[in-house]
């Protein structure tokens, strides 16, 4: 089965959990990430701040075949308290957009 990740960054505090437990779940050296929190804003557009957080994984990310081969969640959705991050299933993907279509939602496919 093939899936992706879906990233609901309009929760996103940009606490950086997810980077932090990728680096521990995968032994990685220092300044390698497998997820990065982006940083986009603070600006003002409209009269309207506008400032996000975008957690955006990296070529070293393979969505933690091996803990959900084990039947565990990913790493970086099992440590993040907002709920931002998803591993899903691509057949569900779609389904799963929708029903938070009034978030700001991003899609990585492997
Ligand atoms: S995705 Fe979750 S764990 Fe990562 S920075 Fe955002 S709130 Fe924190
Ligand atoms: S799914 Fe696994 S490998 Fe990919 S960013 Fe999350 S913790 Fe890292």
């Amino acid at each position: 089965m093939k899936y992706g990740m879906l990233v609901n960054y309009g929760l996103c505090i940009g606490c950086q959990s997810c980077e932090i437990s990728c680096v521990k779940e995968k032994n990685l050296p220092e300044g390698e990430w497998g997820i990065k929190v982006e940083q986009i804003g603070p600006e003002k557009l409209g009269g309207k701040w506008e400032w996000d957080y975008v957690p955006v994984p990296s070529s070293l990310c393979d969505l933690c075949e091996e803990r959900m081969r084990q039947g565990k969640q990913p790493s970086c959705q099992l440590h993040c308290l907002a709920k931002v991050i998803e591993v899903l299933p691509l057949d569900e993907m779609s389904k799963r957009m929708q029903e938070i279509s009034d978030h700001k939602v991003a899609c990585y496919l492997p």
